[in-house]
């Protein structure tokens, strides 16, 4: 089955016109994990926003398909509310609401949309508990604000307990391993794992083979110049490690 259909996307910054996106083709079955690699400045963070509904971002050519649903009719929390996830690179901070009331509004909107009914606070805190062991976050992180003052990794961790929370059926993980100790890269990667499952699909943008090691993608592709130029598994990883991009070859930018 189908989760996600990018056929010929081309987008362009809303300020400036400017083209990011030129032709990005991508179809992510339920259950398979796919990594996109690719240099600084490739559109890799361009296509994870483009997905979401960022407004940044202008649609200007192409179809994306989601769950049946052509993506780009829907608002961005309505694509969130259908199970799309985007973990933010540089994720924000929220002050004067506290993360455990902010994962709980998240969670009662998705539930809401799935026709489940709300969980109250006690509730939720049952619910969330055994999501934040596995994270091995400190329940004291619920009572804070959300971000505020959380170091890089404590953000990222903060940002796969979301993905928890929302059982979201589609995760983008826009760099979720830049900035984590080797401990964190384990936790967050477990977590991850933990929630994959036949119904869910992966997309994770990273530079780095040693998240990938963690979580086995199916698909690699190579991002330049706002296209994806190259798909194969993870020897092509290995060739990336082994000899930069200039080893594959690819077009010219
Ligand atoms: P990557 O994630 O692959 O490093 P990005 O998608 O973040 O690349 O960026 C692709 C290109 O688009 C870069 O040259 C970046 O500077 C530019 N870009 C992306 N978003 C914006 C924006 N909101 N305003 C101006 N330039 C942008
Ligand atoms: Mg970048
Ligand atoms: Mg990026």
């Amino acid at each position: 089955e189908v989760m996600l259909e990018v056929k010929d996307l081309e987008a362009k910054i809303a300020a400036t016109g400017q083209l990011i996106l030129k032709g990005v083709n991508l179809t992510i079955r339920n259950g398979e994990v796919h990594a996109i690699m690719g240099k600084n400045g490739s559109g890799k963070s361009t296509l994870s926003k483009v997905l979401v509904g960022h407004p940044d971002y202008e649609v200007t050519a192409g179809t994306a398909v989601f769950k049946g649903k052509n993506l780009f009719d829907l608002e961005p929390e309505e694509r969130s509310h259908a199970g799309m996830f985007l973990s933010f690179q540089t994720p924000i901070e929220v002050p004067g609401v506290s993360n455990v009331d902010f994962l709980r509004m998240a969670c009662n909107a998705r539930r809401k949309s799935r026709g489940q009914a709300e969980l109250d606070p006690l509730e939720f805190y049952a619910y969330v508990m055994p999501k934040l062991e596995l994270l091995n976050m400190d329940p004291t992180f619920l009572n804070r604000n959300v971000n505020e003052g959380f170091s890089g990794g404590e953000k990222k961790r903060n940002e796969i307990l979301q993905l928890a929370v929302l059982e979201a059926d589609m995760a983008i993980l826009d760099e979720i391993d830049s900035g984590l100790d080797i401990d964190a890269l384990r936790d967050v990667a477990k977590a991850v794992n933990s929630l994959k499952s036949a119904d869910t699909g992966v997309l994770m943008v990273t530079h780095y083979k040693r998240l990938l090691d963690y979580i086995r993608p199916d698909f690699v592709h190579i991002m330049q110049a706002g296209e994806i130029v190259k798909t194969g598994d993870m020897s092509l990883v290995d060739q990336l490690e082994a000899g930069g991009y200039a080893t594959l070859s690819m077009v010219d930018e």
